[in-house]
């Protein structure tokens, strides 16, 4: 075996994918017993939804739109209404709203980005425009709501919190920024990288297998001297072994933060380590809700605004209520609303059971939504759990204030581990490896096919 890819989600199949295609012999581990990861596309109310990753964001740059789009798999999103709506549920009017965001905005993109998190920013920003200060209660809410749509984290330490300095590595892909994939969910990329669409005849034939959690990657077994033969063996939870010359690792940070130990022997170089405890790991969630009948009458998104008097009044088990910031309506899904929530709230709603998660969105569409919707009763609802899921440990990767002091980022972590040769016998890809498009799906799969090309060119050296 030439390299094994271990985990098979959009970073690790695009890898597996471009070894193919370079003659290279592959073999894919992935611990689930599902490919893709945090793609998660499921059967849901007649149609699919996605858990994990729903949009391709934007087209210019963008590999996973080089792939899809020629291939008509990418949809325009639906115009829709956005309202921005108070626990009481008042409307403000969208142009108040918007004039404050956009300053926020500006004061992120004018900010000196050495220092603070992007969450400073923002909550120091009422201090320096009139504007912030005419209602400074709107700017309350709507800085909560920026920093929950942003994933800027720093909830309890802004300096865990999503660092300025993190922004200017940061590419935005031109063009639309949120394109769907039809009724088909995220999960047609995985056959497009695995060749399966649109011929499933033509898949690639490398095996993938599943329920394969790897447990330990030896990576120095060659002797002392010899720089001939390097190779590396990993082991399983269930006690099989492998072995190759090289091996890509695409795991999540969160994985790697709480694996790293145990996983690598030796231990990982100390840069390494220092630069997986440093990098954090957010929490992301959606909850979809089905509807016996839509009771919207065309595609929308409420912002929620949260009165500290209306969070006062959930018990402390059912704060994480008043936490969910957004419901909007869901593409090619006539019933389902999705509901988003973020931090520690979405930790702490994770370990509620369905129905209680159900009772609590009743609450949420009692005390709010209801004072101004004819709401029609809730069927059923469907959660993601990225936080809990120990193959994830997390929604995705960002470089924080202290990550920026102590070390790390995705230079440091897609670092290769190098035979006494030279060769590259461990190399990490990965969406928080990504340089400039981490922690997107685009991200994840340039980084699986750099790894794959680092590793084609020192076969070719071999
Ligand atoms: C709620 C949410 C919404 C998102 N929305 C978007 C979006 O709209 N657009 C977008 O572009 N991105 C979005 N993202 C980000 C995107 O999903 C990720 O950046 C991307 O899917 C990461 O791919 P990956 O291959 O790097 O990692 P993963 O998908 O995490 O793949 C790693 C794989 O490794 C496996 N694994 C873990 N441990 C082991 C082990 N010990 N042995 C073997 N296998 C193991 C895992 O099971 C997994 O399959 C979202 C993420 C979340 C959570």
């Amino acid at each position: 075996m030439d390299v094994i890819v271990i985990g098979c989600g959009a970073s690790g199949l695009a890898a597996i994918r471009k070894l193919h295609d370079a003659g290279l012999q592959v073999l894919g581990l992935e611990a689930a017993t599902r490919i893709g990861g945090r793609i998660l596309t499921v059967e849901y109310c007649n149609g699919t939804v996605d858990l994990g990753a729903a949009w391709c964001h934007g087209e210019k740059n963008n590999i996973v739109f080089e792939l899809a789009e020629p291939l008509g798999l990418l949809g325009k999103p639906d115009d829709y209404e956005n309202y921005y709506m108070i626990s009481n549920g008042e409307l403000v009017p969208r142009d108040v709203c918007e004039e404050i965001i956009s300053v926020l905005e500006n004061e992120v993109y004018e900010a000196d980005k050495n220092t603070k998190s992007i969450s400073e920013c923002v909550r120091g920003a009422i201090n320096n425009h009139e504007i912030l200060q005419k209602e400074p209660h709107i700017t309350n809410w709507l800085t909560a709501i920026y920093e929950k749509l942003n994933h800027l984290g720093g909830e309890d330490d802004p300096k865990t919190g999503k660092s300025l300095r993190s922004l200017e590595e940061s590419h935005i892909c031109e063009g639309e920024f949120m394109l769907n994939w039809k009724d088909k969910g995220f999960k047609a990329l995985l056959s497009v990288l695995l060749n399966q669409y649109p011929d499933p005849s033509k898949e690639i034939p490398v095996q993938i297998l599943k329920n394969k959690e790897v447990t330990n990657v030896r990576w120095r077994t060659s002797q002392p001297g010899d720089t001939t033969n390097p190779l590396v063996q990993v082991k399983c939870k269930d006690g099989s072994l492998y072995a190759a010359k090289s091996v890509i690792i695409t795991v999540s940070v969160g994985v790697l933060k709480e694996r790293h130990a145990n996983l690598f022997n030796p231990p990982l170089p100390k840069e390494k380590i220092n630069c997986i405890n440093n990098m954090q790991m957010c929490i992301l969630d959606k909850i979809y809700i089905e509807f016996t009948k839509p009771w919207w009458s065309k595609a929308c998104k409420y912002q929620l605004l949260w009165r500290e008097e209306d969070k006062a009044q959930f018990s402390d088990q059912d704060r994480w209520i008043a936490e969910i910031f957004c419901l909007e309506t869901v593409e090619y899904q006539p019933n389902l609303l999705r509901a988003w929530m973020y931090g520690k709230a979405a930790a702490f709603m994770e370990k509620l059971s369905n129905d209680e998660v159900k009772t609590g969105v009743n609450v949420l569409l009692e005390r709010v939504l209801k004072k101004r919707f004819d709401v029609t009763p809730v069927k059923s609802v469907l959660r993601s759990k990225w936080g809990s899921n120990p193959l994830t440990r997390g929604a995705y990767a960002y470089r924080s204030v202290t990550t920026e002091e102590n070390g790390g980022g995705a230079a440091i972590l897609s670092e290769p581990l190098y035979h006494d040769n030279g060769f590259p016998v461990v190399c990490f890809g990965g969406e928080a490896t990504s340089h400039h498009y981490h922690p997107n799906v685009h991200g994840a799969v340039e980084a699986g096919f750099r790894e794959a090309e680092r590793l084609v060119e020192s076969f070719k050296k071999l």
